[in-house]
């Protein structure tokens, strides 16, 4: 019997040279366990049929020499980046069936270190949302509690990690979407500086914003699965060419900002800032110095987003009218008519509540749109300046525990505040991290969030692994 609840993909690779399993065993006991709890857990969509094939091809590597830290480790996969000739929906009826014709770019660097998928995950309809509640295929359950939700968009990744179901998985970020999850369920969630991974063949929310991330259990995981996800692709113009990925030169300060407003605790749950409180401690004795901060920009990160985002989706989903693929309605007597019940019954409801936000803010040759643009520049020199005398800013990562399944579905707005803390690092580029930080006397996990300047994820990397250490 291997004992997948400890592994690292250190230690699962280790054991894969030393021949102690094969790389079917190592996933026949994920299947196992993904076979007893999906059911109930709704962490995954599919389980692709090729598992054991994607094995012997991995097994192979080890065979002539060519394995990676990566070969024959299990990972889960979003249900919103492409595999060619799988299924891939977004968790949205409108792509339902819907299967790839060719795979992403940042998917396909982990498929040639041989990587294995085992399935794809559920998630928010088209990532749109902090608790997998909008997927057209049923809400996951947190595997921690099974009455809370596992976070989104990513939730079904976080569950599946977290129910030992995968030993690590794929998600994306527009905003908070790796992090959040993270956080519900006690996982490392990292979301790389902007212009790192590949956005080819991830199914687009908002451009601008949005990048494929690692979640994991462990620092380390995080780094060795995102320095694979990264590379330059001629297919993503907004990927930066590996040798100009260098941060501003600036002189280490051992300080860490937190926003003073956060100081206090303002909007988040008691449990959650007690806990924030208490991981000063362990910054502490990693030698930082904890300084509160204005940031008077900040709090409008959230309400920045929110014109930002559905301006670019709004006009992302337009090209799923019907008629190119996915779903279409049938028995409609005109062109209109047939527009409007396809995409009134392929999309969700909030899919179609920021369509027409989007289209809103777009209006006025998109006057909305470019004042939201501003303030985001504003943002980011805001944060810019902070960098300039901190090596990091820290903030809880969400500033609620995991909530109860059903809660916040009929008041989008207290859904939307899920996201107050992670807007900043997707407006401004910045790279930032989840780091769990224990349990409430309940079970709920707390988590911690750390952002650092754009190209310095390494940094990130090095602080998180220290932070674990003594947490
Ligand atoms: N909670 C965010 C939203 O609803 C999630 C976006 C994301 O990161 N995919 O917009």
């Amino acid at each position: 019997m291997i004992d997948i609840t400890n592994l690292t993909i250190e230690s699962a690779h280790d054991a894969l040279k030393k021949r102690d399993y094969t790389v079917a065993e190592l996933c026949d006991a994920y299947l196992a366990v993904i076979k007893e709890r999906n059911a109930d857990i709704n962490a995954y969509l599919e389980v692709f049929d090729d598992v054991m094939e994607q094995a012997e091809k991995a097994q192979a590597k080890f065979a002539d020499g060519t394995a990676t830290i990566l070969t024959g480790i299990p990972l889960a996969i979003k249900d919103n980046m492409l595999i060619k000739g799988k299924k891939v929906t977004a968790a949205s009826k409108i792509l339902e069936n819907y299967v790839a014709s060719y795979t992403a770019t940042a998917v396909e660097n982990l498929i040639k270190q041989g990587v294995v998928f085992l399935g794809r995950t559920n998630m928010d309809e088209f990532a749109m949302g902090s608790s997998v509640q909008t997927s057209a295929y049923g809400v996951t359950r947190n595997p921690l509690d099974r009455e809370r939700v596992p976070g989104g968009s990513s939730g079904g990744s976080s569950a599946a990690v977290a129910m030992h179901g995968a030993l690590a998985a794929l998600g994306s970020e527009t905003c908070g979407s790796i992090r959040q999850p993270a956080a519900c369920t006690g996982l490392v969630g990292f979301k790389p500086t902007y212009g790192s991974v590949s956005r080819s063949g991830l199914i687009a929310m908002a451009n601008s914003l949005d990048q494929i991330c690692p979640l994991s259990r462990t620092v380390a995981d995080a780094e060795i699965i995102h320095n694979a996800l990264a590379s330059c692709d001629p297919l993503d113009g907004t990927t930066v060419p590996m040798e100009q990925r260098i941060a501003k030169p600036r002189a280490k300060t051992m300080k860490i900002a937190v926003p003073s407003d956060v100081l206090k605790g303002d909007g988040m749950d008691k449990e959650v800032h007690d806990a924030f409180l208490k991981s000063f401690d362990v910054f502490k004795q990693l030698g930082y110095e904890i300084v509160p901060m204005e940031f008077p920009l900040l709090p409008y990160s959230l309400a920045v987003y929110y014109v930002v985002m559905p301006s670019e989706l709004a006009t992302n989903l337009e090209r799923l009218d019907g008629i190119r693929y996915g779903y279409h309605a049938s028995g409609t007597k005109s062109l209109f008519d047939f527009y409007s019940k396809t995409r009134g019954e392929g999309f969700g409801t909030e899919s179609r509540r920021r369509i027409v936000l989007g289209m809103h803010a777009l209006l006025h040759d998109g006057k909305y749109y470019r004042q939201a643009t501003k303030l985001r520049a504003a943002i980011t020199k805001e944060l810019d300046h902070a960098f300039e005398s901190v090596d990091f800013y820290i903030t809880p990562t969400a500033p609620t525990l995991p909530f109860k399944i059903g809660e916040k579905m009929n008041d989008p707005v207290a859904m939307y505040y899920s996201d107050v803390f992670s807007a900043p690092a997707n407006l401004s580029g910045c790279p930032a991290i989840a780091l769990p930080t224990g349990m409430t006397p309940e079970g709920l996990p707390t988590s911690v969030q750390i952002t650092a300047p754009r190209w310095e994820d390494e940094n990130l990397f090095a602080i998180g692994k220290e932070f674990e250490r003594i947490v």
